[in-house]
């Protein structure tokens, strides 16, 4: 697409959910539109741990960025990694060296995991964020039943059958149920030695209860639910060592050979190159339009921003991007057509939903609260609607109603390599 240099250039950083949302509500705008990731696709990553757990492939989860806006004429994609912004020149600069120049700045750069400081444990225990965090827990969860196979010693063979799942919000409940799934039903019958339905799964939450986000009785309803699954749920034990062999929370040892991390997430460092100031997740503080401090023309959005509302801030969760995004767009086409800058960003909250497993979920609309079967049809339905691309929804769904009729797990590949497990091994 040639760009038009007489035209104001809207420059967006990722192609997230507030990203792609802030560039497709620019179609129509008299501006040209570029959008640079480090990636070549748009992530829908809350089916990611489906990819984990060896439910869909990657390919279902993912479409390319290029493809999704391949009509859209105002718009360009680039590939590229940026780290760093020139505010002063009004450019900002990618990891080759590239520079590129803005009149208006989206930044949406999402988040990445939380330790709390404890870095080193980042290659025992992996989060869940990215398509390679997907497949690298998918072949860790495999070879751990590979390995108890072969295993000769009956501690090590527990330890290998034994998984650890630290955080119980909606991603730590997700995984452990799956896991659950996999080991009670898919795997149950494909192995001699072992007998995978005695895999040991531990579901370790430092408050009290799981899914905090939820009304106390549908974190109580989840918290059966994942019990009647088999998942062991340690309430009110905060982790205070992770290691190659196993986790130790408040004192209790867990000798666990596969260890996921659920438990925080921290923003972009997009405060640093602003040089803004952020919360402790190092979200930005960014003002009531979503610009950030000192800059009208650069906006925040999404997971790597801290909006307040009503003293509270907005959950990082998909349409919270979305609805940043689209603001962000109106605000910009208000500016370059003279008209009044819109009222101060408003997020809509229309609800929150987790499942637990097959047949299982929970939703909290405020409104309407639902659990069990019907909430789990209501979060499908939800997740293959918000999917990018009728490739993506079909595929979903027959994997999923596939799954469903034979409770098999079609995407069982190890594949790639993992250098920290074989280096972190006790
Ligand atoms: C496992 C998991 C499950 C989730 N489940 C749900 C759910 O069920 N419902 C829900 O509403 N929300 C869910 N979320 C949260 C939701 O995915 C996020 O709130 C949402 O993705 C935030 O959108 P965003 O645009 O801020 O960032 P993202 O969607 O994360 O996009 C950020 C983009 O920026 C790119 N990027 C980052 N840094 C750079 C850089 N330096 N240079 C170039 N590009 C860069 C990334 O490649 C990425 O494409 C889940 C999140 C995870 C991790």
């Amino acid at each position: 697409m040639p760009q038009s240099s007489s035209r104001p250039q809207v420059l967006i950083v990722g192609a997230g959910f507030g990203g792609l949302s802030a560039a497709r509500a620019l179609a129509r705008a008299p501006v040209d539109v570029t959008v640079v990731d480090r990636r070549n696709f748009h992530l829908f990553q809350p089916l990611l741990y489906q990819v984990a757990t060896a439910a869909l492939n990657p390919s279902d989860v993912a479409w390319p960025v290029r493809s999704i806006l391949s009509r859209q004429a105002n718009a360009r994609v680039l590939l590229g990694e940026v780290n760093g912004i020139d505010t002063a020149r009004r450019e900002v600069r990618l990891g080759d060296g590239r520079q590129l120049p803005y009149d208006w700045l989206i930044l949406a750069t999402g988040a990445t995991h939380n330790y709390f400081g404890n870095d080193r444990w980042a290659p025992i225990a992996p989060g869940l964020k990215r398509v390679d965090d997907a497949t690298l827990i998918r072949r860790r969860i495999l070879l751990a039943f590979e390995r108890a196979e072969n295993a000769t010693d009956p501690a090590e063979r527990r330890r290998l059958m034994t998984f650890a799942i630290i955080g119980a919000g909606p991603t730590g409940v997700e995984l452990a149920g799956a896991i659950a799934e996999l080991s009670k039903k898919a795997l149950a019958s494909d192995f001699r030695a072992i007998d995978p339905r005695d895999a040991r799964i531990v579901l370790i939450e430092g408050a009290p209860r799981v899914l905090g986000a939820f009304p106390p009785d549908l974190s109580e309803y989840a918290r059966k639910a994942l019990e009647r699954m088999g998942v062991e749920v340690w309430l009110g034990k905060q982790v205070l060592e992770c290691d190659p062999a196993g986790v130790t929370a408040s004192g209790e040892r867990l000798e666990a050979a596969t260890i996921l991390w659920a438990a925080g997430v921290a923003a972009s460092p997009a405060a640093r190159w602003l040089n803004a100031p952020a919360d402790r997740a190092g979200r930005v503080q960014v003002r009531p339009d979503l610009s950030a401090p000192e800059h009208d023309n650069i906006f925040v959005i999404g997971d790597t921003a801290l909006v307040l509302q009503d003293g509270k801030p907005i959950p990082g969760i998909a349409p919270a991007a979305k609805q940043a995004g689209a603001y962000v767009a109106k605000l910009i086409r208000a500016a370059v057509g003279g008209k009044a800058r819109p009222k101060p960003f408003h997020y809509q909250h229309f609800g929150n939903l987790a499942t637990i497993g097959r047949n299982l979920a929970v939703i909290d609309f405020g409104w309407l609260r639902m659990q069990g079967f019907m909430a789990w049809l209501l979060w499908g339905v939800a997740h293959i609607y918000f999917l990018i691309g009728a490739r993506n929804r079909v595929l979903v769904a027959l994997q999923w109603m596939f799954d469903y009729l034979t409770f098999s797990r079609g995407a069982r590949l190890i594949v790639g390599s993992d250098p920290d497990a074989e280096q972190h091994k006790p």
